[in-house]
């Protein structure tokens, strides 16, 4: 199937309070621009410098999210052009996303990565990280940092209530955090589900999917 067509398909399934993040890392920019064609104008990267070189290249109304773990030395390479940052693990990157947006004149929108997943190599704070992060006087001084909901990953593994669990688990601390939030009507996003998992997502109550395989195909690393 051509990329345009995995994309009407799954928009086609997709309701519309959920955004579509297209994730397109290791992708080329031909296989991105086709996306763009198709209507697509948000996606996803993990990568700073690859993100960056493609902003480079494509139309400049595209919103670009970076979705994967961000190095605080390279935040200055995105803060130019960054939508929003799903990776947020701790207060010091949202204090350097802070300084960078500044630079810029910018405020760039922000989630905290909830670590839900039984897996070491997930990134992610806990509960109690999160509550510290939103009600700490120095988030309350970050002018330039929005943080507008959570992002959570689920375990990989075929047992699909593990997995239900966790977006459940994802969606009662987003509950939690939105009530401390000095601004509740701000924190909004519920950035959970990939190609593999994103039905059983919407349902746990996800209002943002990222997609890359079920659109682009399989990656060759
Ligand atoms: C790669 C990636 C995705 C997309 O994965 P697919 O299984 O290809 O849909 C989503 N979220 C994150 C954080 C990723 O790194």
């Amino acid at each position: 199937m051509s990329i345009q067509k995995n994309l009407n398909h799954i928009k086609e399934n997709l309701p519309k309070d959920v955004t579509l993040v297209a994730v397109s890392k290791t992708k080329p920019v031909s296989d991105l621009q086709e996306a763009y064609d198709a209507g697509q104008r948000i996606f996803g990267e993990n990568k700073i410098q690859e993100m960056a070189e493609k902003h480079e290249l494509l139309p400049k109304d595209i919103e670009w999210h970076m979705i994967g773990h961000v190095q605080r030395n390279k935040v200055k390479y995105m803060a130019s052009f960054v939508s929003l940052i799903h990776g947020v693990e701790n207060e010091k990157l949202l204090i350097e996303i802070n300084k960078q947006a500044a630079k810029h004149n910018r405020t760039i929108d922000c989630l905290l990565q909830i670590k839900i997943a039984d897996e070491d190599s997930k990134f992610g704070m806990t509960e109690a990280e999160a509550t510290q992060i939103l009600q700490s006087k120095t988030n309350s001084d970050l002018k330039h940092v929005n943080i507008v909901g959570v992002m959570g990953m689920a375990t990989f593994t075929e047992n699909e209530s593990q997995i239900k669990t966790e977006f459940i688990q994802l969606k009662t601390i987003f509950n939690t955090l939105k009530t401390l939030h000095n601004n509740p009507a701000q924190f909004k996003t519920i950035s959970m589900g990939m190609s593999g998992d994103y039905p059983l997502a919407i349902a746990c109550g996800s209002t943002m999917v990222r997609i890359g395989s079920s659109i682009f195909g399989v990656r060759n690393y």
